[in-house]
């Protein structure tokens, strides 16, 4: 019988592990094998340089520090298998967690699993993948690359005017591409769009094609009321059209909000049920950040360490 298993492998994830490793839990943590799409490591090990994760002042690669997170988290004591978990049992306590062809137990579970930046898997796309094309304004906006260049933002949601409204702190124009004729966001963010004169709303637009050498060039777009397709000379181009949480494999065990995001109790990582705890991406729709994601990782562990010295018999 294990005391905690970690579902997960981003920063979240690792930050539970070493605090949970550091307190002599023996946490056993699943990094999955390519979940998702995504490699073991979680969203970081897509991106180039990090920026805004304090303590690398030269910035650090996504990768690189995902491989320090996971060296620290063995050094604390965690063991690490590179299995994805399809399936877990959470009816009751010992919950049951499917591995390949193993099946353990654990007292506590730390649910990590993150979430998936959705994308359009148009031309030019993957060819310029963080060469001017970016799923997260906040992590890359400011890179120079973007400097007084015309940025171009897919998407209508909240996600989308927050991110617009911040490159216009770099770019020299925002134009944000909007495939119907309203916005998804909250009225109070899209009053605040207006007011900003560096913002263009391009309505019933979509992106066709990506084009560039070396970096993000130009942007195809077709009105798709009037089928009418322009050129828009861009030097960067950003995704904010929504994520997935990795929460299929919960099979809706657990409360989650109309999304699929895991719901946690207010200012704290508790799900609705106890003994399972959440962190990072996988609960969080707002922040999405890697410190973030850490922070939580953190109250996780010490949330599930307290439950363990609870439920000590
Ligand atoms: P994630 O990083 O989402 O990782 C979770 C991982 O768990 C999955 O990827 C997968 O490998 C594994 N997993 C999923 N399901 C299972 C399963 N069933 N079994 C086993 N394993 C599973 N944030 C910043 O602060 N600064 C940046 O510069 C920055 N740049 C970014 C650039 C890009 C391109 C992207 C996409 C995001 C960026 N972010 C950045 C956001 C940051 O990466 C996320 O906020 C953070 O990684 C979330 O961490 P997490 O621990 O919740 O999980
Ligand atoms: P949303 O799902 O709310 O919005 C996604 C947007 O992308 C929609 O406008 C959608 O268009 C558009 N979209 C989706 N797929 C495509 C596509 N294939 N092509 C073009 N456009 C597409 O995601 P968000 O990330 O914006 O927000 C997620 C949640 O987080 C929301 O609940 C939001 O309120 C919350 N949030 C709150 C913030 C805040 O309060 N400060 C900040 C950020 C997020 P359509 O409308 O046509 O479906």
């Amino acid at each position: 019988m294990e005391n905690l298993i970690i579902i997960g492998s981003g920063p979240a994830a690792h930050t539970a592990a070493i605090y949970a490793g550091r307190a002599k839990l023996n946490p056993l943590m699943f990094e999955g094998f390519n979940a998702g799409g995504v490699a073991a490591g979680g969203q970081l090990t897509t991106t180039t340089e990090v920026e805004n994760y304090p303590g690398f002042p030269e910035g650090i690669s996504g990768p690189k520090l995902m491989v320090k997170m996971r060296e620290q988290s063995v050094k604390c004591g965690a063991r690490i298998e590179t299995v994805t978990i399809d399936k877990v049992d959470l009816s009751k306590r010992p919950f049951k967690v499917f591995a390949g062809s193993k099946t353990l137990e654990t007292k506590a579970l730390i649910l990590a699993t993150g979430a998936t930046a959705k994308r359009l898997n148009i031309p030019g796309e993957e060819k310029l993948w963080q060469k001017g094309v970016s799923a997260c304004a906040v992590c890359d906006g400011a890179l120079p690359i973007f400097r007084n260049k015309v940025l171009v933002v897919i998407g209508g949601g909240d996600t989308a005017v927050e991110e617009s409204t911040f490159l216009t702190k770099y770019g020299s124009k925002v134009v944000v591409l909007v495939r119907r004729d309203v916005l998804r966001a909250s009225k109070a963010m899209q009053e605040r769009m207006k007011q900003n004169p560096k913002l263009e709303i391009m309505w019933n637009t979509e992106a066709k094609e990506i084009s560039g050498n070396k970096s993000v060039e130009a942007v195809k777009i077709i009105n798709n009321k009037t089928k009418k397709e322009t050129t828009v000379a861009a030097g960067g181009l950003f995704y904010a059209i929504g994520h997935t949480p990795n929460t299929a494999f919960l099979n809706g065990q657990l409360e989650l909000d109309e999304t699929g995001y895991i719901k946690t109790n207010s200012g704290t990582t508790y799900t609705s049920v106890e003994g399972v705890f959440a962190a990072g991406d996988v609960q969080d729709k707002r922040y999405r950040q890697a410190v973030t994601a850490a922070g939580t990782g953190c109250m996780a562990a010490l949330e599930a360490e307290k439950f363990l010295s609870e439920h000590s018999s």
